[in-house]
């Protein structure tokens, strides 16, 4: 099997090489980099397909974090929860403006924050919550959100990986992911579920006020040129970029698809394997498999690792080092925090290839060869 990779961009941009490269020259032939009227159109059209009222397109998830924990006007030491079973950028952005990282469990089927450990873990000092949707699964957002309403503390989704995905109130009311938070952010990292060529990132809320001051925070403080409110920073979404994403948009949706065929497929390979579980699928989540992770037992989940490479299929561990145990943490002394299914997630989890591109025979042999060297 010729050159297996976890996330497969080339054949995702043949099929849509045409419009793509079209775009790419229009952004050029009118030389309008930085806030093209593509720029503005992406907001409109993500605005639409998530269901809210506001979108700021920005430079990358990372910054997009940032800027949301800046428009909420925390003085330093106020603290942030958030899962440490996450990748870094949504921790990193809490340290970087002087906040305290507050680090709680996640529930051990889902992957997403516990709001069991989320609630134990308030104080008055808790000035924002992140919950993340990880792997492409929405967390447990009605409880979530009545747990953090009660005590009047924001939430900002951190919904870098699940773009695409919705979540199902128990009234039944279902909603795209990013549109339930104050705030929610999203990266268009090309191996993201919604990639460009590049970085970039988004902002979404319901809230006009909070758009504004998003908007200020992402172009140097300022609403009117020259005239600069408050301290913020440059985060744009280049023009190309924001073309990129107006073609991949519409195509979303079947992305998802094509990703949850893939996740089927490996589902049925796998499902009932004593050394095995498949992901677990929430009844309130549409889960978009940013990720396809299965927890090994009985089994060293590393070896298993080093022998899918022995025939030629990557694998990726997200992420062997929790957050909370980060040398970038140190100083807030976080590494000792007790969260034992971080902990044991950590030391069993193995994300398989996941992108839209998968084919029957790939998928075959990436199940056969594992199934293999478990037997
Ligand atoms: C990718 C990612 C980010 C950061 O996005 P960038 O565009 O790489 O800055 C933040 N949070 C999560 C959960 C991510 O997966």
């Amino acid at each position: 099997m010729q050159n297996l990779q976890m996330v497969d961009l080339k054949r995702q941009y043949g099929k849509i090489k045409p419009q793509i490269d079209a775009a790419i020259q229009n952004v050029i032939d009118n030389t309008a980099f930085i806030g093209g009227k593509d720029v503005s159109l992406l907001a409109d059209e993500l605005a639409a397909y998530v269901g809210v009222k506001h979108v700021i397109p920005c430079a990358n998830g990372t910054d997009a974090l940032q800027i949301a924990l800046m428009a909420l006007g925390l003085k330093p030491g106020d603290e942030v929860i958030t899962p440490s079973f996450t990748y870094i950028a949504t921790v990193e952005v809490v340290a970087l403006l002087g906040l305290k990282p507050v680090f709680v469990d996640v529930h051990p089927d889902s992957f997403t924050m516990d709001p069991a450990s989320m609630k134990a873990a308030i104080t008055p000092n808790t000035k924002a919550i992140i919950p993340v949707h990880l792997y492409g699964q929405c967390a447990d957002m009605d409880a979530i959100l009545a747990i953090a309403n009660e005590h009047g503390i924001p939430v900002i989704e951190d919904n870098a990986q699940a773009i695409g995905g919705t979540y199902t109130f128990p009234d039944g009311r279902t909603v795209k992911t990013g549109s339930m938070g104050l705030i929610s952010c999203t990266s268009f990292f090309p191996s993201k579920n919604l990639g460009c060529y590049g970085d970039g990132g988004a902002i979404f809320t319901n809230d006009d006020a909070m758009a504004e001051k998003l908007k200020m925070i992402a172009n140097h403080g300022q609403k009117v040129k020259y005239y600069h409110e408050m301290v913020g920073c440059n985060s744009r979404l280049d023009t190309i970029q924001a073309a990129i994403l107006r073609v991949k948009l519409p195509h979303l949706d079947e992305y998802c698809a094509a990703r949850r065929a893939a996740a089927d497929f490996y589902d049925n390979a796998f499902k009932g394997h004593p050394k095995l579980t498949v992901p677990y699928r929430a009844p309130y989540a549409y889960h978009v498999f940013h990720q396809y992770t299965l927890k090994v037992t009985g089994y060293d989940r590393d070896t298993l690792s080093k022998k899918l490479a022995e025939k030629g299929i990557p694998s990726m561990i997200y992420y062997p080092v929790p957050s909370h145990k980060q040398k970038m943490l140190e100083s807030y002394g976080t590494a000792d925090a007790y969260l034992p299914v971080t902990a044991a997630l950590n030391a069993c989890v193995i994300s398989l290839p996941m992108h839209t591109e998968l084919s029957k025979e790939e998928l075959e042999y990436i199940t056969g060869n594992l199934l293999d060297i478990l037997a």
